[in-house]
C-alpha cells in the first residue's frame, strides 16, 4: 500500500576526520512516496546538497541505510550506484551546462546514448513536448532563454522516465518569470504523477509543495504539510 521511492533511516555524512570533521547531515531519517512533491529547505551550507548527493547516489552517506524504490543502496557497488543514477533518478542542478553546438533534442537524448534505446529522437521529443518546447526541439542552448534552457534539462532528467526528479536549487539562477515558468512545469510533472524532490532556500518554491523538509546544520529540523 505505501509505494516509497525513497526511505532513510538515520542517514549522516562527515567530511574529513578528528578536527576537522564536518557533519554535513546528521542522523536524517525521512520517507517520500510514489507522486509526492517534497521541498527540502535551509540556509546555505545546511547540508542540503549533501543530501541531495546522497538521495541521488552520488555520494555514500557514513552511516544509516538508504532504501531506492525497495531496493537497499547501502550495500551496492559502484557499478550498481551508477545504474540507480542513469535510469532511475533524474537530476536537474542550478547550473545547467547543455553542449552548446547541440540542439536541444540531442542534448536532451544524451542520457540515453547509454542505454540501447531504439528511439532516442522521439523519446527526446516527447520529453520536450512535457515541458512545453515541442517547437524548440531544433534551437541550440544559446538560441534559448534562460528559463527554457532550464526546462531542456528537465526534459534530458524526463527522458530515462525515472521514478524520481530531484532539484538541486533549479531556478537559483533564473530571474523571477523563469523561475515561474520552471516552477510549473515541476508542478505539472508532479501532478502527471511524477515524484519530485526540489531543493530550495527560497520560500516561494516550497510553497508550491505539499510537504517541506527543512535542514538545519545537518539536522532534519521540522516537517510540515503546506
Ligand atoms: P547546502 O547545499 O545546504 O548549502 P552542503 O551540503 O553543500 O550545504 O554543505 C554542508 C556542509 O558540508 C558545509 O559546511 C560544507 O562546507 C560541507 N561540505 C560539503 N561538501 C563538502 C566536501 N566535499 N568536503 C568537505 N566539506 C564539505
Ligand atoms: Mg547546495
Amino acid at each position: 500500500m505505501n509505494d516509497e521511492v525513497i526511505r532513510l533511516e538515520g542517514i549522516s555524512k562527515t567530511y574529513g576526520q578528528g578536527d576537522a570533521a564536518v557533519h554535513a547531515v546528521v542522523d536524517v531519517s525521512f520517507g517520500v512516496n510514489r507522486g509526492d512533491l517534497v521541498a527540502v529547505m535551509g540556509p546555505s551550507g545546511s547540508g542540503k546538497s549533501t543530501l541531495m548527493n546522497i538521495l541521488g547516489c552520488l555520494d555514500v552517506p557514513t552511516s544509516g541505510r538508504y532504501r531506492f524504490a525497495g531496493e537497499d543502496v547501502s550495500r551496492m557497488s559502484e557499478s550498481e550506484l551508477a545504474r540507480i543514477r542513469n535510469r532511475r533518478i533524474g537530476f536537474v542542478f542550478q547550473q545547467f551546462q547543455p553542449l552548446p553546438r547541440m540542439s536541444a533534442w540531442r542534448n536532451v537524448e544524451l542520457p540515453l546514448l547509454y542505454r540501447s534505446a531504439h528511439d532516442r529522437r522521439g523519446s527526446a521529443l516527447h520529453a520536450l513536448e512535457q515541458v512545453g518546447l515541442a517547437h524548440r526541439v531544433d534551437h541550440r542552448p544559446t538560441e534559448l532563454s534562460g528559463g527554457q534552457q532550464q526546462r531542456v534539462a528537465i526534459a534530458r532528467a524526463l527522458v530515462t522516465d525515472p521514478d524520481l526528479i530531484l532539484a538541486d536549487e533549479p531556478t537559483g539562477n533564473l530571474d523571477s518569470a523563469s523561475s515561474r515558468e520552471v516552477l510549473a512545469i515541476l508542478e505539472e510533472l508532479n501532478r502527471d504523477g511524477r515524484t519530485v524532490i526540489v531543493i530550495t532556500h527560497e520560500a516561494e518554491v516550497a510553497a508550491m509543495a505539499r510537504r517541506t523538509l527543512t535542514m538545519s546544520d545537518g539536522r532534519l529540523r521540522e516537517e510540515a504539510a503546506a
